[in-house]
């Protein structure tokens, strides 16, 4: 009854295709309860949390029901932005942000009432993207014309990155629900999770002091402990310049009008009115 049919912004990847359509329901209170008992643990596990939404939340994707392993392979770009829709559906599209201001003396609560959750800015993955095969990279033109057959052996999506004055060219894929959880166990720590995601992430490499390395064997953490610095920290910005997905960083001005920037978490709104929240 009160269902909605979405269209993912990345789209789940299998054997050459992409699946965007996704019909979402509203809130259970089963949920709530579920999400609050995770959220509420001393280290919660974020993508567990996340789970927890979206499971009970997807009906169907491209009109089948949701396979067990779904949620692991969906980008964490689409799983992010789910997390808001659901949250629509139950609380409509404004929300009111609250934060602290630490530059006035003493603390001052910032409070912005109507943020609306649809100005978010969001950047989605075109159909029209190289993808994987296991071994190298296979252009886009070339997947259009593969027969299913072919199409099967298809990973998912990548991209490619490449800096000339250094010499470097990297290919990446974009990080899904499996790699949330992995990095989601490293905490709040963003420069280790920027590595680790990095490391889960990387499917070939070459710069001018090694032959070209593709995976699996090639690429642990050790890998980059050896990369130069520079070329290091050209690919972490690389990587993040091409994520896809909701920008949820916004400003917020206190009374006095110091600027700060906040970052919207769906939670403490899909939490909202139980004891959690
Ligand atoms: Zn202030």
């Amino acid at each position: 009854m009160s269902n909605t049919i979405l269209e993912l912004p990345c789209g789940v990847d299998l054997h050459g295709q992409v699946k965007r359509q996704v019909e979402i329901r509203k809130m259970k209170g089963s949920v709530q309860r579920d999400v609050a008992r995770i959220v509420g643990q001393k280290n919660p596990e974020m993508s567990a949390a996340i789970d927890a939404v979206l499971n009970p939340s997807i009906v169907s994707l491209e009109g089948e029901s949701l396979r067990p392993d779904a949620l692991r392979v969906m980008y964490i770009a689409d799983r992010d932005w789910l997390l808001f829709e659901v949250l629509k559906l139950l609380r409509g599209d404004k929300v009111t942000l609250t934060d602290d201001c630490e530059k006035c003396e003493p603390v001052s609560r910032i409070e912005y009432p109507d943020f609306d959750l649809v100005g978010m800015p969001l950047t989605k993955l075109d159909n029209d993207r190289p993808w994987w095969n296991g071994q190298d990279v296979v252009a886009a033109d070339v997947v259009s014309i593969l027969s299913p057959g072919d199409r099967k052996n298809l990973l998912g999506r990548c991209f490619v990155v490449e800096n000339k004055d250094l010499g470097a060219r990297a290919v990446f894929r974009y990080p899904n629900g499996a790699d949330q959880k992995m990095v989601g166990r490293l905490g709040d720590k963003p420069v280790e999770v920027m590595w680790k995601l990095l490391c889960l992430c990387l499917l070939q490499w070459k710069d001018p002091e090694r032959e070209l390395k593709t995976v699996p064997k090639n690429f642990n953490e050790d890998f980059w402990g050896d990369v130069d610095l520079d070329v290091l920290e050209w690919s972490q910005k690389a990587f993040a310049e091409a994520m896809p997905g909701l920008d949820t960083v916004t400003e917020l001005e206190c009374p006095r009008g110091h600027k700060k920037k906040t970052q919207v978490s769906a939670f403490p709104f899909l939490l909202q009115g139980s004891a959690q929240a």
